[in-house]
């Protein structure tokens, strides 16, 4: 009986506040039309008309509300007396009320909040502030968002005045660069990684209803993307006058090492995991590691295989990490061997496409003894040919073990590692390699890992790491 009086009188409360906040939105919404009704001098008629008035203005409106909502629900926090020093402990008197004005999606927002200063400690705070969860600077989380949203596809001077035209709020190119790198600074594979929840329920989804395992697809791969040395900062404000005009520095291709995991659904690719940076064979493999030892792939789960071409780091890695994994070598890199030879044995004719297109039917067969037998009886044309000849001869026997093309189709296996080269093309080319573009070596890899953690579905869990850094940061 007790319980069933409170309840009511919870909810009168909880209604009484509700009427309030709603007496005070209206009043909000009353100032708006205020504003609202002296633009109009001349009533506007058409719809864009009053779509641009009213986006005019919309900031004005959405902002203030959510003011009033803040300062609503925040009351305790704007009316709070006391507070302990972070350092010491000590009780402290709240001193004046400080107006602070932040920048969010929906408009600006002005924020009033006591403050606390400890003399002896010399530290002042807002526990409003860490109440509400506003970070140092203008601009808040949101537009950090969307701001890296929007880098991560566009270059920055196109993300600048795509931000300020699509959403009604300025982002200078700058600090577009700046938030960028802060939000990426130290992320590792396992940052942008999805759970092993998550790659367990992928797994699950492709498996159901199969009789074997589902493949897991590990494809490594490099590629090339435009960097600039450090040297090419340009020298501080004070001495950018005598900075000379043509750049000093020269611009260097450099090798972006990338992983990928992906499962196979029949003719389809499942995503799962991605990796790409400017970074070392030894950096590469401990990337690899750090996936391993996350546990993230439910390995009992799934048949692994590890496809790439030739690289003799690559396979050292592999056998190191997942000795038990199916190899595959990329079936189309022993095409270009094949047509390579084709084509210095017998020049441009018939005799040479046939020829090539029966020893990748061999190949395709699992014939791979007849292959080699049939590059060592081959008598050569040329010097030409007798290299190429022997390069074939060499990259497939020492690929031996990774080129039972028939046993790996019936395993479900893939030939090719085509998944990798294209995760390369969408993550590192699409936004890396645009005319006139060089990159610090540092932001090309934030973009790269923001890039992954966007397309792996983890930029949510991305910027909660950032929230707590900044957090811990501010302590
Ligand atoms: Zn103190």
């Amino acid at each position: 009986m007790g319980a069933a009086e409170v309840i009511p009188f919870e909810e009168v409360r909880a209604r009484k506040q509700w009427d309030t906040l709603r007496y005070q939105l209206h009043e909000r919404f009353d100032q708006w039309l205020d504003t609202l009704e002296t633009q109009w001098d001349k009533p506007p008629s058409t719809l864009s008309e009053v779509t641009a008035t009213v986006w005019a203005l919309r900031q004005q409106l959405t902002g203030g509300i959510t003011e009033t909502i803040v300062a609503h629900v925040q009351r305790g926090e704007h009316d709070r007396t006391q507070s302990p020093c972070p350092r010491c402990n000590r009780r402290l008197q709240a001193r004046e009320l400080v107006c602070r004005t932040v920048e969010t999606m929906v408009g600006p927002v002005q924020l009033e909040r006591p403050y606390f200063y400890c003399r002896p400690c010399r530290v002042g705070r807002y526990p409003f502030d860490e109440a509400v969860g506003v970070v140092a600077g203008c601009k808040q989380l949101d537009m950090q968002k969307a701001a890296t949203q929007i880098v991560t596809e566009v270059p920055y001077d196109t993300a600048q005045s795509l931000f300020r035209d699509l959403t009604g709020v300025a982002f200078g190119s700058e600090r577009l660069h700046t938030v960028t790198n802060q939000v990426a600074e130290g992320l590792t594979v396992v940052d942008v990684a999805p759970s092993r929840e998550e790659i367990t329920r992928r797994v699950a989804a492709v498996a159901a209803g199969r009789w074997r395992r589902p493949v897991v697809v590990l494809g490594i791969d490099g590629a090339y993307v435009p960097t600039r040395p450090d040297s090419a900062r340009e020298p501080q404000e004070g001495r950018r006058r005598t900075r000379a005009k043509r750049a000093r520095w020269r611009g260097q291709w450099r090798d972006v090492k990338g992983f990928r995991l992906y499962l196979l659904d029949e003719d389809r690719i499942v995503h799962l995991l991605r990796w790409h940076q400017v970074q070392t064979e030894e950096q590469l493999g401990e990337a690899l590691r750090q996936v391993k030892d996350a546990g993230v792939l439910p390995a009992e789960q799934v048949r692994l295989c590890v496809v790439a071409d030739g690289a003799e780091w690559i396979w050292k890695h592999v056998q190191m990490l997942f000795p038990q994994a199916r190899q595959v070598l990329d079936y189309y890199h022993c095409a270009q061997y094949i047509h390579k030879i084709a084509k210095a044995h017998y020049g441009p004719s018939l005799q040479s496409l046939e020829w090539a297109e029966a020893t990748m039917t061999r190949l395709y067969m699992g014939r791979l003894s007849a292959v080699l037998g049939g590059l060592r009886r081959m008598q050569p044309t040329s010097d030409e040919a007798a290299q190429a000849i022997a390069n074939g001869w060499e990259y497939l026997n020492a690929h031996r073990g990774r080129t039972h093309y028939r046993q790996l189709r019936r395993g479900g296996y893939p030939l090719g590692s085509g998944g990798i080269e294209s995760s390369h093309k969408f993550i590192c080319h699409v936004r890396l390699k645009r005319s006139g573009a060089w990159w610090y070596e540092t932001n090309s890899n934030h973009m790269l890992a923001l890039r992954c953690a966007k397309y792996n579905g983890t930029l949510d869990q991305v910027f909660v790491r950032y929230q707590q850094r900044l957090r811990k940061t501010s302590e």
